[in-house]
C-alpha cells in the first residue's frame, strides 16, 4: 500500500500494555514501514538515526519508544524532545496527550519562545505540574537550563524531530549543543528527519553513541506515490488571478498555500477573504497565542485555507490538507519535498501545484526533479477530482 504497511501488528513490539490500548483508540491499525524497522530498534534502546518519508509516522517512534521507557519519578525530566518550531512543539504535545492516555502518571510539558518564560518556571517549580517529558524549541529550552529552572541531570531520553533543519542553523546547532551538555553522558539519542543529507548525518551522528541508521528510502524515493505534482509557468502579476482560478475549480478539503515572505503571507491571506475564501495565515510576525490558536482552527477545520511561510513547511500534519500550492516555490530543494509533504499524510492522495514565474524558480524545479528523480509536468486543464 502506499504507507508501506506491513501485516504486523503493535502487539509484535515489546510495550507497556497502556501504550497498546492507546493505540488502538488512536485507530492505527498496522504498524507503518518506519514504525516497523525503527520501533524495535529505539525500544530496545538503541540510539536511532532515522530518515523516512513525511507523513508515514515518525512522531509515533519516538512518542512509543520514550513513553514506554519511562517510570516517572515526580518532579523528574526523564525525556527531552526538541523541534524547530513552536507549532510543531505544540503538535508533539499532543501526540504525547493521545498515546499517554492510560499512563496518567507521566506528565508531558511544551515550552516555547514567545510566552512569558515565567509561566514555564512556575510549572517546573510546582511538584504537582513538573513533567516527565519536555517538548521544546531549543532557544526557550536552553534559556530555562542555563537559569536552572530546568533540570536534565536525570534525562535518559534526548530527541530532535527535524534533525536536518534544527541542526543545520548554526546558532539552533550552538543551543543544542549546549542543551545536550546538561544532559547525563548514558541516555539514548533519537533523530528523525525526512530529509538527511550525506553532510548532515556525521553532525547528528556525533550526539550518538553507536547509532542504529535507518534509512528507510533512498533519496530517489522520496517522493509520495499518493501525491500529483505539477507546475504552472506564468508571469508574477498573473499569480494571485491563476490561485483564484485554481481554488475555484479544484476540489479540495485543505489546501495550504506557501509564500516567500510576511508581507506576502499577510496580503495574499486578506485578499483571499475579500474574495469570501475561507482563508487565514500563519507567520514568524505575530504573537505567540495568535500563532497556536490559527494552528488549532485550521486543523480543526474552521478554515479550509492555510497562507503560510515556511514555519508551517515542516512536520505540520493536518490529514485533511490534500491540496498544496507553491505560490513562490521555495529557495531549495529539500525544502519543496518538506512542503508539498503536508498534503498526502499517511498515504492519502494529494496535489501540489508550483508556480514558476523567473529563471531562478525554474532553476530549483529542475533540481527537484533531478535530486527526488520525480518528473513534474504541466499543469493540465481539467484533473479529475478522484485522484487527489
Ligand atoms: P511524519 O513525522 O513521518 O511526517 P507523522 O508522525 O506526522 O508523520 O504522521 C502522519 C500521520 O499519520 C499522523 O496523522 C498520524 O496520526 C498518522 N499515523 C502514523 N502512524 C500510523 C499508523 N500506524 N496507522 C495509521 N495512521 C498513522
Ligand atoms: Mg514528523
Amino acid at each position: 500500500s502506499y504507507a508501506g504497511v506491513h501485516s504486523t501488528s503493535f502487539r509484535d513490539f515489546l510495550m507497556k500494555p497502556e501504550l497498546l490500548r492507546a493505540i488502538v483508540d488512536c485507530g492505527f491499525e498496522h504498524p507503518s514501514e518506519v514504525q516497523q524497522e525503527t520501533i524495535p530498534a529505539a525500544i530496545n534502546g538503541n540510539d536511532v538515526l532515522c530518515q523516512a518519508k513525511s507523513g508515514l509516522g515518525k512522531t509515533a517512534v519516538f512518542v512509543l519508544a520514550t513513553l514506554n521507557k519511562i517510570t516517572p519519578v515526580p518532579s523528574t525530566v526523564s525525556a527531552i524532545v526538541l523541534c524547530h518550531t513552536r507549532e510543531l512543539a505544540y503538535q508533539i504535545k499532543n501526540e504525547y496527550a493521545r498515546f499517554s492516555k492510560y499512563l496518567p502518571d507521566i506528565k508531558t510539558g511544551v515550552f516555547y519562545g514567545g510566552v512569558p518564560i515565567k509561566h514555564d518556571q512556575d510549572i517546573l517549580s510546582d511538584k504537582e505540574k513538573c513533567p516527565n517529558i519536555i517538548v521544546g524549541t531549543p532557544g526557550r529550552i536552553l534559556a530555562l537550563v542555563r537559569d536552572k529552572s530546568l533540570r536534565l541531570s536525570n534525562v535518559s531520553s534526548f530527541v530532535i524531530d527535524e534533525c536536518d533543519k534544527v541542526l543545520e542553523a548554526v546558532d539552533m546547532r550552538r543551543d543544542i549543543q549546549e542543551i545536550f551538555t546538561a544532559t547525563p553522558h548514558n541516555k539514548q539519542v533519537l533523530m528523525f528527519s525526512a530529509t538527511l543529507s550525506k553532510e548532515i548525518r556525521p553532525v547528528c551522528k556525533k550526539f550518538m553513541q553507536n547509532p542504529r541508521e535507518i534509512y528507510v528510502d533512498d533519496e530517489a524515493k522520496l517522493t509520495l506515490h499518493g501525491l500529483q505534482q505539477y507546475f504552472v509557468t506564468l508571469p508574477e502579476a498573473g499569480k494571485t488571478r491563476k490561485l483564484s482560478d485554481i481554488l475555484d475549480s479544484l476540489e479540495f478539503n485543505q489546501v495550504v498555500i506557501f509564500v516567500k515572505s510576511v508581507q506576502r503571507a499577510k496580503l495574499l491571506n486578506k485578499l483571499l477573504n475579500s474574495c469570501n475564501f475561507s482563508s487565514t495565515c500563519i507567520h514568524r510576525d505575530m504573537l505567540q497565542d495568535e500563532r497556536i490558536e490559527i494552528y488549532k482552527q485550521f486543523k480543526d477545520f474552521t478554515k479550509r485555507i492555510m497562507v503560510a511561510t515556511d514555519i508551517f513547511g515542516r512536520g505540520i500534519d493536518v490529514e485533511r490538507v490534500n491540496i498544496v500550492i507553491n505560490y513562490d516555490i521555495s529557495k531549495e530543494a529539500d525544502q519543496y519535498l518538506h512542503r508539498v509533504g503536508r498534503a498526502g499524510r499517511f498515504g492519502t492522495k494529494g496535489l501540489a501545484i508550483t508556480f514558476i514565474s523567473t529563471d531562478e524558480d525554474k532553476k530549483v524545479l529542475e533540481s527537484v526533479q533531478e535530486r527526488f528523480e520525480v518528473s513534474i509536468t504541466e499543469l493540465p486543464a481539467e484533473i479529475d477530482p478522484k485522484t487527489y
